[in-house]
């Protein structure tokens, strides 16, 4: 079973995806944890080359093709093999992030579509756990984490555009309801992770 993660900055992610994997391996099931960019060490170096700002001369649409590239190696070298032999692979961001970051900086959407089939064939996520919370939340918690220093080159965009790629993100998870649920991530920790266990017993385990 393959389940992503997808959001906006500041959503609590990563922190949702540790518990909900501590989780599963407390029932006994073998769970492969990885994210998006990166993955692989040849998808790692190809997301700290973009989000360093290096790729910004190839275009939005440069920088997707790199993404793809990265994500075409991850779906061969991690998510397919652990899937193929039976594995849960909880993935932090995924297609959905490519639509949303990409989409949000002007990259057609078809473009996107032809290069996703390209990168990952037919391994679709059978959960995708949208978290949601306004950009302007987000960023707030992505800041006191790291500093504003630390800050990449997609955070350092404006609220507006934070807010158009979430607004992306809830028009997929509207088409897509068999596939995707809407997390309300402005609320407590233990809240969130209980409404993410309960989607993952009744989409899933039940
Ligand atoms: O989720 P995480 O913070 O690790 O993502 C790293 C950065 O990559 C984020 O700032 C996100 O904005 C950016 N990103 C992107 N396009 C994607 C996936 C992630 O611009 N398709």
């Amino acid at each position: 079973r393959f389940i992503t993660f997808e959001g906006g900055e500041g959503a609590g992610k990563s922190t949702q995806l540790r518990r909900l994997a501590e989780r599963l391996k407390n029932d006994g099931i073998d769970v492969v944890v990885t994210r998006e960019p990166g993955g692989t060490p040849t998808a790692e170096a190809i997301r700290s080359y973009i989000l360093s700002g290096a790729a910004e001369p190839l275009g939005a649409e440069g920088e997707t093709i790199l993404f793809a590239a990265a994500r075409a190696d991850h779906v061969d070298q991690v998510i397919k093999p652990a899937i193929d032999r039976g594995a849960f692979v909880l993935c932090d961001r995924f297609i959905d992030s490519t639509r949303a970051y990409q989409g949000a900086d002007g990259v057609d959407p078809t473009f996107i579509d032809q290069l996703e089939a390209l990168a990952i064939g037919n391994m679709r996520p059978h959960l995708t756990l949208m978290l949601d919370l306004p950009a302007e939340i987000g960023l707030a918690r992505a800041a006191a984490r790291r500093g504003s220093d630390g800050a990449d080159r997609f955070e350092r965009e404006t609220i507006a555009r934070h807010e158009v790629r979430r607004q992306i993100f809830l028009g997929i998870a509207a088409r897509e309801p068999e596939r995707c649920i809407v997390i309300d991530a402005t609320r407590e920790e233990d809240d969130v992770a209980a409404d993410i266990w309960q989607a993952v017993v009744s989409r899933l385990l039940a």
